[in-house]
């Protein structure tokens, strides 16, 4: 007799599937979510397409457990997940578990609360007649909620539901659904040309990109909403991918206002019951549409119609931890794999997607002007070199007067330096040692708010100390550099009445504590902006008249493939949020070297031509987007294993001929988190795919076992 197997993958770091015999009456479709034993545990896993192995005996196999309560994984999904396995060379269990989470599983409970009943027992009081008050106001409040709004303990509610006066009743189908024709908005000729473009592109119910290329201000936002429409007119569902989730409150008003209806959100910061639920109704195909961080990719759409990639060429897209995919890369793969349109939204698009655009793979359309008839802001540099700031400080005296007539004359102005708390460095002044993080190679950050030194990479924090711990010599320790807190302290001083705010992720935590510095912004209860990339991207303040950037040649310095295209970008974004409204927009880049291609391209505004000058750079050598390139990174707690593992994958390299190796080199960060780390990068043609190269070389190197050894496809940090 045959018994029915299936085979089930595991969200656990393992590449195969497990084969399970299905208990008799136990029907399982592709995709199912069960319940199975593996050794003495019990896990979730999802039944994979996988054949299983019919040789195996019946006896050695174990059966299935149990079936969860919860949707089967989509094909789709299934496809993206081995996909995005293969590609990243993770093993498929490990891109199974960024989609199945086990909290995720049980279905979300229905919920209940209290209506108007018709009571037994008639007698009024004030409290009573104030809860009843409060329910004719709200949308079936469970007993805390209700006892709240009436300001009354819960033991009145209680009571009352007790004398009838409250029955309990299931709540609403949760969200109302988004109404494409809510509040459409009154395109411009050429929005709608755009728009027009990508409803069509999702019409066509199949796969596409369209990169749609618009400067700050635009109206990418509203044009590619209209995609989103069009998807929900068709019945099927949109998926809206942020880089930050920080953003997510204005865009999450934005949206409702258009589509009548909150979306769906998706990111790390919701509470585990709001996770569930959000899982659950995606996968029914109750919600429609969902905005979020890269992981919303692996959520199990019923019928996904389009995919939005906004600020497409954000380096936040890369997932650097565990497997390291690229989600604006991943997004298309994931468009391609359910028929439905990918749109990649920027001012600044990528080396990568532009390429691709020029090539005639993705189509191509740009928004020129902003809208409103409002003028991009007009950009100049201050020559650090001509006029320096004052001994100690950091803003030159053409800056500071710049912002003094501004605020004088009633406009908002916004300070950026992408740098979070006080100092870059503390350094004692009698013998030059500087402070340095046990776990990193890394300088500890000074911050003021609160007081202490901390490390950005492994959290480490310790007080500054009051002698040197390396000379002894009495308060001798001074702060280097700055970072925003100090800018802040700066422009206390210069400007001690102006209402100030600092947006650092230090001080801004959570989407809410953005939200509410946005609306403040906007509100106009903040004079004087000071921030660290936090506020580069998105948002729309419109008072807004002079942005100075602090440090402009900050980002210049990385050395690494894409420094001057990244720091291009986020400087074009920063001085985007400048005269987006009524107000003429200005920004002023101290710079100690105003006539690098970077400074030059933002001041002519011509972003273009810096494309063109990089991609002359990068073509001869085959570097991306015109190659392709993997990075090992060799790690171990001791630094002579690590040495050792990294000589013996540079023993084992392929070939010249098949592929360049570059390194083994100590990483930059040499010492991250306790681990010493080496580096090695290997290079192909951009038609020569990476992943059978390094099969192969992993499997010829003898690395020691007490080696890890990471692989980043497409890597995008070189740290
Ligand atoms: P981008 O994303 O290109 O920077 P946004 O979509 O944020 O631009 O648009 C900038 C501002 O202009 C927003 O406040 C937006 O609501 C407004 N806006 C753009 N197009 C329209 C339009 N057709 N009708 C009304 N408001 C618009
Ligand atoms: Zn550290």
């Amino acid at each position: 007799m045959t018994i029915r197997r299936v085979a089930v993958l595991l969200p656990y770091p393992f590449d195969r599937a497990f084969d399970y015999a299905v208990p008799a009456g136990m029907e399982l479709v592709p995709g199912a979510i069960v319940t199975v034993p593996l050794g003495k545990r019990m896990m979730p896993g999802a039944v994979w397409d996988d054949v299983p192995d019919e040789t195996l005996p019946d006896r050695r196999l174990k059966p299935v457990a149990g079936m969860c309560d919860a949707p089967a994984l989509p094909a789709t999904l299934r496809r993206f997940v081995d996909w995005v396995a293969q590609y990243t060379m993770a093993p498929r269990g490990e891109v199974l578990a960024l989609a199945l989470k086990s909290n995720l599983l049980q279905r979300p409970p229905e919920s209940f609360g209290w209506a108007a009943g018709t009571p037994g027992d008639r007698r009024m009081t004030a409290s009573r007649g104030r809860v009843l008050a409060a329910l004719a106001e709200l949308d079936r409040p469970d007993t805390v909620a209700l006892a709240q709004a009436a300001g009354v303990s819960a033991g009145v509610v209680r009571a009352m539901a007790d004398a009838g006066f409250l029955v309990p009743a299931r709540r609403g189908a949760a969200t109302p659904a988004p109404d494409p024709d809510h509040a459409a908005p009154n395109l411009s000729p050429e929005q709608a040309e755009a728009a027009t473009v990508l409803r069509n592109s999702v019409a066509a119910r199949r796969f596409g990109v369209t990169l749609l290329e618009g400067v700050t201000g635009s109206g990418k936002t509203e044009v590619y909403l209209e995609a989103v429409a069009e998807a929900l007119r068709q019945d099927r569902q949109a998926l809206v991918l942020l880089p930050e989730i920080a953003l997510s409150a204005q865009f999450t008003t934005r949206f409702a206002a258009r589509f009548g209806a909150a979306p769906t959100l998706w990111h790390s910061g919701l509470t585990p019951s709001v996770r569930r639920a959000n899982f659950h109704a995606v996968a029914r195909g109750a919600s429609r549409l969902v905005v979020g961080a890269r992981s919303a990719l692996f959520l199990p759409f019923a019928d996904l119609g389009v995919v939005v990639v906004d600020e497409e060429h954000e380096s936040a897209y890369k997932q650097e931890d565990g497997v390291a995919y690229h989600a604006r890369d991943m997004a298309v793969v994931r468009a391609r794999l359910a028929d439905a349109a990918a749109i990649l939204a920027s001012a600044t698009p990528s080396l990568e997607s532009a390429v691709n655009a020029d090539s005639g793979r993705y189509a191509h359309i740009t928004l020129a002007a902003r809208h409103g008839g409002a003028a991009l802001p007009a950009i100049a540099a201050i020559d650090l070199r001509a006029f320096p700031p004052p001994r100690g400080k950091f803003l030159s005296p053409v800056l500071t007067d710049a912002l003094a007539a501004t605020l004088a004359g009633g406009g908002q102005a916004m300070l950026f330096l992408n740098r979070r708390g006080y100092a870059p460095l503390t350094l004692c002044r009698a013998c030059g040692h500087r402070i340095t993080c046990p776990n990193c190679t890394a300088w500890l950050v000074a911050h003021r708010a609160p007081a202490g030194l901390l490390c950005h990479h492994c959290g480490h924090t310790e007080a500054l100390p009051e002698t040197c711990p390396s000379c002894g010599a009495a308060e001798s320790m001074a702060p280097i550099g700055p970072g925003v807190e100090r800018i802040a302290e700066e422009a206390a001083e210069l400007f001690p009445d102006m209402r100030r705010i600092v947006m650092a992720s230090d001080a801004i935590a959570s989407p809410d504590d953005a939200a509410a510095a946005a609306r403040a912004i906007v509100d106009r209860e903040v004079d004087l902006i000071i921030g660290t990339q936090m506020i580069a991207k998105g948002w729309h303040f419109p008072d807004l008249a002079l942005v100075g950037v602090v440090d402009a040649d900050l980002g210049l310095s990385g050395g690494d493939l894409r420094a001057a295209e990244r720091s291009a970008q986020l400087l074009h974004q920063v001085a985007g949020r400048a005269g987006r409204a009524g107000v003429p927009g200005r920004v002023l880049l101290q710079s100690f070297a105003p006539d690098h291609p970077v400074m030059r391209t933002l001041i002519d505004g011509d972003l273009a031509q810096f494309r063109r000058a990089e991609a002359a750079l990068r073509a001869p050598g085959h570097w991306p987007p015109f190659g392709r390139l993997a990075a090992l990174i060799v790690s171990a707690a001791d630094s002579g294993i690590a040495d050792t593992a990294a000589s013996a994958l540079a023993r084992a390299a392929p070939p010249p001929d098949e592929a360049l190796v570059l390194g083994p080199a100590p990483a930059p960060f040499a010492l991250l988190r306790g681990r010493h780390r080496r580096r090695l990068l290997l290079r192909t043609p951009r038609n020569v795919a990476v992943q059978p190269i390094l099969r192969a070389w992993l499997e010829r190197a003898d690395v020691p076992r007490a080696a890890r050894v990471d692989i980043d496809i497409d890597p995008v940090s070189f740290l």
